[in-house]
């Protein structure tokens, strides 16, 4: 380790989460955890928002980089991929585990193109889309080992552990121009271009590899985004703690752009703000986790409620749509029947 001044040691540490939109939430459950195997880690509401459900998933115990989560909205309309959002969200998976999640796609009769490389050859992808067409990747690379250790797979996943999912690999930010946001990415945020290819700049933050990278790609003529089913709402990068975030957010503010006060997600705490190409971004402490509310073994077969919207359980379960676990959890979870 190098000595570092103090500032340069508050570092975005990589992808938090992803936040999209979706459809069905039973859709959405019985594809991200049955077909990806991916755990569900946490089975709450949207706390802006309390009779839609907000879905996470993750890795074994929803490590930060590893966390998708939907607002799924089951009669909402499709969105519009394009400008001023995140248009790709990709995830790692293990050195020679292509072959194995191609056929797993196929036979789930999963949405997928044919696999491809980029950056001359260094890297191998697979781009699907799951049942609101939310546009997705896997991606072998060849720094995926280092993440084995990091991410933990669920036992209880229907993936074979060897070839299960670590975390993120990256997201795309379509742009209709760059500057901007490029320079709030390099200046502000200290992430470093590391990559470029035809209109792809590849940015990585803090140690770089998978989980931290971020490409940016210039689009202009692509059709302005609508976030609405299969589009991604926003995407959150971690820090480490309160404090390092206080220090963003002013960093944030210095740069021009104007973030949210500090707002408590139980789980996590956020600082929203629009990036110069229209991207809402958040960024979201690492600390407490999803083991907050309920042990490790337990996570996502209850619906949690923040303490704020404990009063207002009844009702909330009453306004939500039934949902089953798919895979492990075996007993379907009714939510219209008392959760103890
Ligand atoms: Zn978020």
């Amino acid at each position: 380790m190098t000595n570092k001044p103090d500032s340069e040691d508050n570092e975005i540490l990589g992808l938090h989460h992803v936040t999209a939109i979706a459809g069905n939430p039973q859709t959405n459950i019985d594809f991200y955890t049955g077909i990806l195997g991916l755990r569900l880690v946490k089975l709450t509401v949207n706390f802006d928002d309390p009779n839609t459900y907000h879905l996470y998933y993750g890795d074994k115990v929803g490590h930060p980089g590893s966390v998708l989560t939907f607002f799924p909205w089951p009669n909402a309309p499709r969105g519009v991929r394009g400008t001023g959002q995140v248009t790709v969200t990709s995830f790692s998976i293990p050195d020679g585990s292509m072959d194995y999640w191609k056929v797993r796609l196929r036979e789930n009769r999963v949405r997928a193109e044919e696999v491809a490389t980029r950056f001359d050859g260094k890297e191998e992808y697979l781009t699907f889309y799951d049942n609101d067409d939310l546009k997705l990747e896997l991606v072998t690379s060849d720094k995926s080992k280092s993440l084995a250790e990091r991410f933990v797979p669920w036992e209880r996943s229907p993936v074979t552990q060897e070839r299960a999912i670590r975390g993120f690999h990256s997201v795309v930010l379509s742009e209709e121009g760059y500057e901007k946001t490029a320079s709030l990415l390099k200046d502000t945020m200290r992430f470093r271009l590391v990559e470029e290819e035809g209109e792809r700049f590849r940015y990585e933050s803090s140690s770089g590899g998978p989980t931290t990278f971020v490409d940016l790609i210039c689009q202009p003529a692509l059709l302005r985004g609508i976030v609405l089913a299969g589009t991604v709402h926003h995407v959150a990068f971690r820090t480490s703690d309160d404090n390092q975030q206080k220090t963003w957010r002013e960093d944030i503010i210095k740069a021009g752009l104007n973030p949210t006060p500090v707002i408590d997600r139980q789980y996590f705490h956020s600082v929203y703000f629009r990036e110069p190409g229209g991207v809402l971004f958040e960024i979201a402490t690492d600390p407490p986790g999803f083991t907050l509310d309920e042990p490790e073994d337990k996570l996502g077969t209850t619906l949690k409620l923040p303490p704020w919207l404990e009063p207002s359980r009844k009702r909330i379960e009453k306004a939500l749509p039934k949902v089953e676990l798919f895979g492990a959890a075996k007993k379907p979870l009714v939510q219209n029947q008392a959760i103890a």
